[in-house]
């Protein structure tokens, strides 16, 4: 048996700090024991640490281990057109994202992209994420594979898109429909690895392309559905007018059986009153998406409203609509929108957002999130001397809750000191 202790402050939440206010864990020296890449335990250390014999100890010193962070929606072949100013949405689609896309019908194109994406990820904290590769089915195995190699958990799966998108980015209904089974096969289950089915949103894909992709998912139990919902309005008038026999947007997902409890929709910025019901009824989760949000302009999220009807929430870059691969950054974002929709986020519920709560709007909860014995051990060392005015400021705080606050106010790549996935260093800062 491997086993590793990790001497430093220890932080994880062990349920919904909005539903629960003893959720959170915050230990000031703490340990992390971990077995065979798996949390062994998480404590206090004087209570574990004179038990644990002559293992030696690795001691992080102005460091605080957190799960490793969880991405629930980004694209991974979009690095190359992060930054890219566009008016809104559609217009962000056409001008930048197509053409970018397109180049990953070549596998050498999409295995360099995903590796530098992994190696990104990894950089900013991030363990675990729900990705977009693009409608080649070379794109969803390069990354895949990437993943595999270095034993990270990860959902993906080929974008559907049949049309109202260039050549070179349409599929097929059939030919997206059996490559995506032939994906699910090869790759749903392997290793730390969940198939996403993926239309890219309702309005790319025919009606024949959404009743095989609702297919798949009941046919295969345990894969995922992944796609876009209202982020625009452009967006929501475009889907209505392809579907003009669905009552809203959402109403298409059900229509096609792609709203269940297994589905991660990306934004949800817009629902009625009767979607926001649904969702919660459905079990579905939101994507929380708050720096492409604001980059695209395409509103601000009501997490108030989500959590009041039971929606499952984790946070999400959406890189590149969004302008950041760290989450910390992202849990930023997040609290000036909740400032703007007048629901002052605690730092408890931004790290809940961006670790189990991620890993429960994954259905990877059971897996991963939090130090609860038995996960695996996919974790973080934060540096909380990263820069001079985050040790300044931390250096002030008498709260814990304060710490964090100022993490995910300060903090981006750089308080990234170390992570590790299922307990093996996978990054280390230079
Ligand atoms: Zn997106």
């Amino acid at each position: 048996m491997a086993r590793h202790i990790h001497r430093a402050a220890v932080f994880h939440l062990l349920d919904d700090p909005s539903h629960d206010p003893d959720a959170a864990r915050y230990i000031p020296d703490g340990v992390l024991v971990v077995e065979d890449g798996h949390v062994a335990e998480a404590g206090a250390w004087s209570a574990i640490g004179p038990r644990l014999g002559d293992t030696p100890v690795t001691r992080h010193r102005d460091a605080l281990i957190v799960p490793g962070f969880v991405d629930a929606h980004v694209h991974y072949p979009q690095l190359d057109v992060i930054a890219s100013p566009a008016a809104h949405l559609l217009d962000w689609l056409n001008t930048h994202t197509f053409p970018s896309e397109i180049r990953f019908a070549d596998r050498a194109v999409a295995d360099e992209a995903a590796a530098f994406f992994l190696t990104e990820l990894l950089r900013h904290g991030t363990t675990t994420a729900l990705v977009y590769p693009t409608v080649h089915k070379g794109s969803a195995e390069a990354l895949f594979a990437a993943a595999q190699a270095r034993n990270m958990r990860l959902a993906t799966g080929k974008v559907l898109m049949d049309r109202n998108a260039p050549d070179g980015l349409r599929d097929t209904a059939d030919e997206g429909s059996s490559d995506s089974a032939a994906l699910i096969a090869k790759w749903h289950g392997k290793g730390r690895l969940t198939y996403a089915v993926t239309p890219r949103f309702a309005a790319t894909s025919t009606d024949r392309q959404l009743e095989l992709a609702g297919a798949l998912l009941r046919e295969h139990p345990g894969v995922l559905l992944h796609t876009h919902l209202s982020e625009n309005h452009e967006e929501i008038a475009l889907v209505r007018s392809l579907f003009p026999d669905c009552a809203d947007y959402l109403g298409v997902y059900e229509k096609f059986g792609l709203a269940t409890d297994r589905s991660v929709f990306a934004h949800g910025l817009h629902l009625s009153d009767s979607e926001w019901t649904r969702m919660g009824a459905n079990g579905s989760a939101i994507a929380f998406c708050p720096t492409s949000n604001l980059f695209l302009g395409s509103g601000l999220f009501d997490i108030a409203t989500a959590h009041k009807h039971g929606v499952t929430v984790g946070l999400a870059t959406d890189v590149g609509g969004g302008t950041s691969l760290s989450l910390l950054q992202t849990m930023n974002e997040a609290f000036k929108v909740g400032q703007l929709r007048r629901r002052m986020l605690d730092p408890f519920t931004l790290f809940y957002l961006a670790t189990l709560g991620g890993a429960k709007a994954l259905k990877m909860d059971a897996h991963i999130g939090n130090f609860a014995a038995g996960k695996e051990a996919d974790f973080l060392v934060l540096d909380l001397a990263a820069t001079p005015l985050l040790a300044r400021r931390i250096a002030a705080a008498r709260t814990p809750g304060e710490i964090l606050f100022a993490l995910a106010m300060l903090g981006d790549d750089r308080a990234v000191k170390a992570t590790y996935v299922a307990g093996a260093l996978a990054h280390s800062r230079v």
